[in-house]
Formats: structure tokens, sequence, C-alpha cells
């Protein structure tokens, strides 16, 4: 249940730009997570609703895009995208790899006025 903490450190970083661009209302905010992540979108945003009470963002609509995992082989270079955790190359069937894209935590943008 990391979501709980993800949340709330995502709902500290939306009301401190809410008051830095002193927005008196958040209406969207867009956030972009890899799959080595694992949130669960449905907790994910049940926590940052309760996350978010009572504060200018408590109306704001949650999108979550979930960037697929993406890996290299150190054998022999090849970049693929990861399917159903299959954690090995599918050229040289290697399990050295190397993380490219799958471990990112981001808010993508904040909508306000
Ligand atoms: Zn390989």
């Amino acid at each position: 249940m990391h979501e709980i903490k993800i949340a709330e450190d995502l709902s500290v970083i939306v009301l401190e730009t809410a008051k830095k661009e002193n927005l008196s209302k958040i209406t969207k905010v867009n956030i972009t997570f890899g799959q080595l992540i694992q949130i669960v979108p449905d907790i994910f945003r049940f926590a940052f609703d309760e996350a978010v009470k009572n504060s200018v963002a408590q109306e704001a609509e949650l999108t979550i895009e979930v960037i697929p995992v993406m890996m290299k082989c150190i054998n022999c270079g090849n970049d693929f995208q990861v399917v159903e955790n299959r954690f090995s190359c599918n050229v040289c069937n290697s399990t050295d790899l190397e993380i490219i894209h799958g471990k990112e935590l981001f808010i993508k943008s904040i909508e306000g006025e």
C-alpha cells in the first residue's frame, strides 16, 4: 500500500504549486508513472482524494498515465518493452538488463484557476 505515501507526497507538491502560482482552485492534476512503480490507480485516486480534502485541490480531477517498462539488454544492446513481466531479452534471452523506462513518477501538469 505505498500508494498512500506517494499520494501524500504528491498532494504536498500540488498544494505548494497552488500557493506559488496563486491558484484558488486546482482543477486537474496529470501524473505519469512507470509500470514498475506498481500503483493501483483506484487506491491511488482514493488516497489522493483523502490527502487533498478541505484544500484548494479537493475537487481536482486526477489523470494517471502509465508508461510501459522499457529495458536495454546489456549483453546485446537490444531495447525492448517488457510484456507480461518477462524480464529477459527477447533477442538473446539474457537477464542482464538495464531499466530505461518504468520507474518514473512525476507530475506532468497541474491545472487550476
Ligand atoms: Zn540481448
